[in-house]
């Protein structure tokens, strides 16, 4: 392929900041395929290496889009999620049709002298929108790999020269080096590789580099340790459909003395709060729970037993929260202590 060095005056275009709500459509372009192995040695196929990666790092814009606390919202268009044929004009339709904001190829490397190693990005033109999440993404991979800095480099590759919005090509690194393979084709490397995209794309939209959360359950339980609760509540299982082992029970009465659950947060944001109980006749029509905001939810403990009811979605900053249960109701009924559980950050 002849190269085009004919750009005297690169265009300097300035990155405009991108808030939460925005989107970027993104074209994420995994190299080669189907008939195509691209480069192979220790071995791996550079086909299946990329589209490994380029799934991967779809995987954490995904996770980054569904979590609001930080990161951005992407969009994404593949130019193949599996192993099949698409030519380069192909690739370049696919964005340019999908008005993409950004193209991003990911390849990887090869020489037949098998020393050559190393990470190298390109870009079509040098100063320009492009080049600067080529820079990001050449740094933010020698920090995730810590494989020899080859460079950012300019390149009339086919699809950095027919795609008609900013693009790169990334050359994560040597299929044919032993070195070098051990992180072209290991699956948590790959992993590691998109998140490093993903940072590079949040760093050139002018975004703090975040790792988006996975949303998990925190589950405290009557008879874990984050639960407490004075003698007055007593622990029974003569009602069925309980959590864990058993659950506590009080009369309730006009005084202040709450079972309370508290669950270590690791990470602040948005959570779900639910309740498990066991429901009976004698319950509390109207049991008040106090949310780690200080809001109060009242249930009806007669039903619903034996499952998670949602009482709120509350903002949680990371450490201990608490949820209790007050047994300062309508007399002549009991308040269920059983398991409360937090899910979040989403
Ligand atoms: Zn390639």
């Amino acid at each position: 392929m002849t190269i085009y060095r004919n750009l005297a005056i690169a265009a300097l275009c300035a990155v405009t900041a991108l808030s939460w709500s925005q989107t970027a459509k993104v074209c994420i372009d995994p190299g080669h395929g189907g008939s195509d192995p691209g480069a192979v040695g220790n071995g791996q196929q550079e086909k299946t290496n990329v589209l490994n990666t380029g799934l991967k790092f779809k995987a954490w814009l995904d996770k980054d889009t569904q979590d609001s606390n930080g990161g951005g919202s992407w969009n994404i268009v593949m130019t193949r999620s599996t192993d099949v044929d698409v030519s380069l004009q192909g690739r370049c339709d696919i964005a340019n049709n999908n008005n993409c904001n950004r193209f991003m190829s990911i390849h990887n490397n090869a020489a037949s002298d098998t020393s050559a190693n190393g990470t190298e990005t390109y870009s079509y033109t040098a100063p320009s929108t492009g080049s600067d999440l080529r820079d990001k993404i050449q740094t933010r991979m020698i920090e995730a790999w810590n494989r020899t800095n080859r460079g950012s480099k300019t390149a009339s590759f086919y699809v950095l020269r027919y795609t008609n919005m900013p693009s790169t090509l990334s050359e994560l690194a040597f299929i044919t080096n032993a070195g070098d393979a051990v992180y072209t084709g290991g699956s948590s490397w790959q992993d590691v590789a998109g998140k490093a995209h993903m940072f590079a794309l949040q760093n050139h939209y002018g975004l703090a580099a975040y790792t988006p959360q996975t949303a998990q359950s925190y589950i405290v339980d009557n008879g874990s340790s984050g639960f407490s609760a004075s003698s007055s509540w007593f622990a029974s299982t003569s009602v069925s459909g309980y959590y864990g082992s058993n659950y506590h029970a009080r009369a309730t009465e006009a005084v202040s003395d709450p079972a309370q659950w508290t669950a270590n947060i690791p990470t602040s944001g948005s959570y779900q709060v639910y309740a498990w109980w066991t429901a009976a006749t004698n319950r509390a029509p109207s049991a008040p729970y106090i949310l780690p905001n200080g809001s109060t939810v009242y249930v009806n403990q007669q039903a619903n037993g034996g499952q998670w009811n949602l009482l709120g979605t509350v903002s949680l900053s990371a450490g201990n929260q608490t949820t209790r249960l007050s047994c300062w109701t309508t007399s002549g009924y009991y308040v269920i202590a059983d398991a409360i559980r937090y899910y979040g950050p989403n």
